[in-house]
């Protein structure tokens, strides 16, 4: 695998916004992709969460394993973290996180009422690798309510908040953060959910992971879309049964193709629900 810049400047000033917005927000909510809790999560936010209310949201979670979601999601609470599963794309479980949100800023909102504040505003920001679902949970959050408050043009671009129905706002832009990218496996297991651009790989790489990762942790899953035996599949190497699987599939020997088809197969959910990242 090519070596790769992972970090380029506009990541680490993306960061640096973040940072310096800490004394406004309230509440930072880490969203990660629920297949890969681990892989998307960004190596630098334990600094930043340390410093304020956070909530874990395993964000995707219709494609990810069930089982395994609930093993994550123990574990981020033992970490002391609040967590939260959800589909955001269909809208599942945002009232619960509206709920969490205010459960984060409690001790600051109990302050504000002491003082003699009717309704304290809660201010959130949300943080993420690229594509795990920032911008859907915002739009979600903030539904019809997409007046954007505090704009001051030339001084605040891209640091507004958006009003929810709720005392909830919300940083319009979301901080884009960088997965942890230690190995080679890290960066397959975000190929293949889609968390990085395809450029970077060979989709025929990414896909014989996939196969081998299925063969060893969701082999019931592997047999099924690739229409072939338990026995055949335990007797072939990886590249034979990315080989036949192609032909299954009518594609005769293009299996650079049968990859691109299995990984878009894969991203939408229709291999299986599955956890790359096991707890
Ligand atoms: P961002 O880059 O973090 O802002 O990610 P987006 O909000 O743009 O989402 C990236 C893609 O993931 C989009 O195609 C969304 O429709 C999709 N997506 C977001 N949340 C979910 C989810 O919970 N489940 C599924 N299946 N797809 C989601």
């Amino acid at each position: 695998m090519a070596t790769i810049q992972w970090y380029p400047g506009h990541m680490n000033k993306a960061k640096n916004q973040l940072e310096d917005k800490l004394d406004l927000i309230d509440v930072i909510i880490e969203v990660l992709d629920a297949r890969l809790p681990v892989s998307s999560r960004n190596p630098m936010i334990g600094n930043l969460v340390k410093k304020k209310p956070h909530i874990v949201v395993l964000n995707k979670c219709d494609l990810a394993d069930p089982v395994q979601t609930k093993l994550w999601t123990h574990y981020f609470q033992k970490e002391g973290s609040f967590v939260i599963s959800m589909d955001a794309q269909h809208n599942t479980n945002m009232s619960a996180l509206i709920k969490l949100i205010k459960l984060a800023a409690k001790e600051k909102t109990e302050k504000l009422i002491a003082k003699g504040a009717s309704n304290p505003i809660i201010r959130v920001a949300l943080a993420g690798i690229p594509n795990c679902g920032k911008s859907t949970i915002i739009n979600r959050l903030v539904g019809r309510n997409a007046a954007i408050v505090g704009d001051r043009p030339g001084v605040t671009k891209g640091q507004s908040w958006l009003k929810t129905k709720t005392n909830i706002q919300i940083l319009d832009t979301p901080g884009i953060l960088w997965p942890k990218f230690e190995d080679q496996t890290v960066g397959y297991k975000l190929a293949a959910c889609g968390a990085i651009k395809e450029d970077i790989f060979h989709a025929d790489d990414v896909a014989l992971f996939v196969i081998k990762f299925l063969k060893a942790h969701y082999l019931n899953d592997l047999v099924k879309f690739s229409r072939l035996s338990k026995e055949r599949i335990e007797e072939l190497t990886d590249p034979d049964i990315l080989l036949e699987m192609t032909q299954n599939y009518g594609m005769r020997d293009d299996y650079d193709r049968f990859a691109i088809f299995m990984l878009q197969r894969l991203r939408k959910g229709k291999i299986g629900r599955i956890t790359f990242d096991l707890r």
